[in-house]
């Protein structure tokens, strides 16, 4: 109810903070004495303090939610071969969805459209000339050497050095290997694991109170850059927009042909049977307050033994996130299309770059929180990885809204794919090995 109460909170305040943009931009001279400390205030509340507030919380909830996220796979390793089914099928599908969001966004190319240009230019003026020297130092760079310093070295470091300086790829790296030896430790290792399962809790507790600022945030952020840019940013957004949907809707469609050729299920009566769990995703923003939904659907409607989707269900919420990982993808090569040559230093998108991308929104999807806005947060691991500022976020937050209600719903479907899936494919597993049969012939 609350989080519903907050969706609609949040179109309001973006709509609010479309008029009030546009009253600026349009109907207030620039020379007004209000017009400076105005964008002033809205830059303070809707950057200062909330970009600032998530970018507080990001590597304590990176490495809670990572570690938390791998061990809850210490019951899949009871089960066997199930669990790697299930981490087998949700790392390819989500390497095929930021496979699809970088297609998408490379060919689309959002970032580069007339009025994505215009967006930068506003913003850039005199400072590109400063930047050339660096992005010809940048190219220069071997492939071999970009390796080393931009993913081995940044892997291989002090792990509270990445903690304190944000360095998002050790982070990972090392919440992996804690998650991985929690789990083989086993027992002894449980205390570890139940510090960050409990971490993990405060953390995405944190999240939601500050998601309690997003409706007058991201109002003041829409007024800011509408007041600051006018038409030219909301077309380009329009475009990043239309590229994240595009991409979403060709990953939807390849999981329904995984459905039909894999799980054995008519897409008809998958999209039938999960249509409760989609639209509550859509709205709520959050694969979490889902999962209850989610659970009853894949169960009663699709027929899913309850031992696989009681497992598959919740680890997938918490770790399959293909909708947020194709989002981060293409916002990050957007915003780096965008301003890539502004930022300090420059950003060159360079094949070995756009692996890096690759392989972070991959692992931030992992590390994403089921709540909304948090593919927002874990985007900033993404883009640090890369060197873009986090500053720049702001300029696709004031779209993030609309586009978590269609990664959500994108998530949720992926995990629900996913229980049809290891359903069909753990059948001989099974140690009541009579009852599926006739629970995948009712569904199928
Ligand atoms: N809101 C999404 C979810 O709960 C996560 C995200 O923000 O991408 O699945």
């Amino acid at each position: 109810m609350a989080r519903i109460r907050l969706h609609s909170l949040i179109f309001i305040g973006m709509a609010a903070g479309l008029l009030v943009g546009l009253f600026l931009h349009n109907w207030v001279p620039e020379e007004a004495r209000f017009l400076e400390p105005s964008i002033w205030v809205l830059d303070f509340v809707g950057k200062t303090m909330f970009i600032g507030a998530l970018t507080m919380i990001i590597a304590p909830l990176i490495l809670a939610s990572i570690v938390a996220g791998i061990c809850s796979i210490s019951n899949a390793a009871a089960l066997g071969q199930m669990g790697w089914k299930t981490l087998g099928y949700y790392f390819c599908t989500t390497m095929v969805a930021v496979g699809i969001g970088l297609g998408a966004v490379l060919t689309i190319n959002p970032g580069k459209k007339d009025s994505a240009v215009a967006v930068r230019e506003q913003m850039a003026e005199k400072k590109f000339e400063e930047k050339r020297a660096y992005i010809e130092e940048s190219s220069s760079r071997s492939a071999g050497e970009i390796f080393k310093q931009d993913i081995v070295q940044r892997i291989l470091r002090n792990p509270f050095k990445s903690l304190v300086e944000g360095n998002s790829l050790g982070i990972i790296s090392f919440a992996i290997l804690i998650g991985l030896a929690c789990v083989l430790i086993g027992e002894p290792a449980r205390p570890v694991a139940d510090f960050f399962i409990a971490m993990n809790h405060v953390m995405m507790k944190i999240t939601m109170w500050l998601m309690g600022m997003a409706p007058v945030a991201i109002g003041c952020i829409i007024a800011s850059v509408v007041a600051q840019m006018g038409g030219p940013a909301l077309v380009a957004l329009g475009w990043y927009s239309f590229t994240v949907v595009f991409g979403i809707a060709i990953h939807i469609v390849f999981l329904l042909m995984v459905v039909k050729w894999v799980g054995k299920m008519s897409p008809l009566v998958f999209l039938k049977g999960i249509r409760n769990a989609w639209m509550i995703a859509f709205s709520s923003t959050s694969s979490a307050a889902t999962l209850p939904v989610t659970i009853r659907c894949v169960n009663e409607e699709l027929g899913v033994d309850p031992k696989v989707s009681n497992f598959t269900l919740p680890v997938g919420a918490t770790m399959n996130m293909d909708g947020t990982a194709l989002y981060e993808g293409v916002a990050v090569i957007f915003l780096i299309q965008v301003f890539g040559d502004l930022i300090e230093p420059a950003i060159v998108l360079t094949p070995v770059m756009t692996l890096v991308i690759f392989i972070t929104a991959v692992l931030a999807s992992v590390g994403a929180a089921a709540v909304p806005s948090a593919g927002l947060v874990t985007m900033a691991l993404v883009a640090t990885a890369v060197g873009l500022p986090l500053d720049y976020i702001a300029y696709v937050l004031a779209v993030d809204h609309v586009l978590d209600m269609f990664r959500t719903s994108t998530n949720v479907m992926g995990d629900a794919v996913g229980a049809v899936v290891v359903d069909r494919l753990s059948g001989p597993l099974q140690e009541d090995g009579p009852e599926l049969p006739g629970m995948r012939s009712s569904s199928s």
